[in-house]
């Protein structure tokens, strides 16, 4: 046998990870503003190691080159708005630079794991322990599938008990988790959608919900929302609902690999890309 013929371990290409990314990822979930795509590198570059975030963030880019993984895969776009240059005169095209000198590709899966089987929507809905879960907000192209579940939990509970579980299934990060409504109130129906929830107040109430949780709900949306009523609120930061999702990303892609009869590593990156350090509480 030559020593140059495919081997059951031999690695991937960058395009073949990306096919593999479609697939758990499928493109026709995309919001029509979103962008989902391989953001920089070489199809044909190989790939033995993929590091997984939340935001393709310079301290992402440090570890991506420090660990020495071929492939960044991130949640976030590196570029939503049109942009007219990569020079590295700034963050993003200091990234790009880095990136290129490294060898190390970058593509990402927004709205697309968003909204998939399986994806984000799933992993938070699967972190609060809901059953019986269905779609919040269902995609045009797929209505069985979309962003945000509604489920049951396994029993009725109080807002506080509740939001005491929230706050163990996620990721610690400065701002940790805010409780908007009475904290004795019993609650059993839940909706759950990673990111910014502003937007989705009102697909919420009309589930019936009990509670709602999300992340960057801002004052006037929260407080309009719950003069009227449930759901009452419960807000976690950006990054923390949406990095619970990247576990379930990486086992897709090493399962795709090996469907492929291919070896694929995953790492899944711990730095917190909130914008947010510390937390003090205020008054006196
Ligand atoms: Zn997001």
């Amino acid at each position: 046998m030559s020593t140059t013929a495919p081997s059951e371990s031999a690695p991937l290409t960058v395009a073949a990870v990306v096919e593999i990314l479609r697939q758990a990822a499928p493109p026709e979930l995309a919001e029509s503003w979103d962008s989902n795509q391989l953001i920089c590198g070489d199809p044909a570059d190989v790939v033995h190691t993929v590091l997984l975030a939340v935001d393709p963030l310079p301290a992402v880019i440090d570890e991506a080159i420090s660990t020495g993984v071929e492939m960044v895969i991130t949640h976030h776009p590196l570029f939503l708005r049109g942009t007219d240059h990569v020079s590295a005169t700034t963050a993003k095209g200091r990234s790009v630079h880095r990136l290129i000198r490294a060898g190390i590709a970058l593509a990402n899966a927004h709205t697309t794991w968003d909204c998939a089987a399986g994806g984000n929507a799933d992993a938070l809905a699967a972190a609060v322990g809901l059953t019986s879960t269905t779609v919040l907000s269902p995609s045009s192209a797929d209505p069985s599938l979309g962003i945000g579940r509604v489920g049951h939990l396994p029993q009725p509970m109080t807002l506080r008990a509740l939001a005491e579980r929230v706050a163990t299934a996620l990721p610690d990060s400065a701002p940790g988790l805010l409780v908007g409504g009475d904290p004795e109130a019993e609650v059993s129906f839940v909706a759950v959608s990673g990111g910014s929830g502003d937007s989705l107040l009102d697909a919420a109430r009309q589930a019936r919900a009990d509670v709602f949780l999300t992340a960057d709900l801002r004052h006037h949306p929260a407080t309009d929302h719950l003069a009227d009523g449930r759901p009452y609120l419960l807000c976690g930061t950006h990054w923390a609902t949406e990095w619970l999702g990247l576990d379930a990303l990486a086992a897709r892609l090493e399962a795709g690999a090996a469907q492929r009869g291919r070896t694929l590593t995953t790492r899944v990156s711990t730095v917190v890309t909130d914008p947010w350090t510390l937390r003090l509480s205020t008054g006196s």
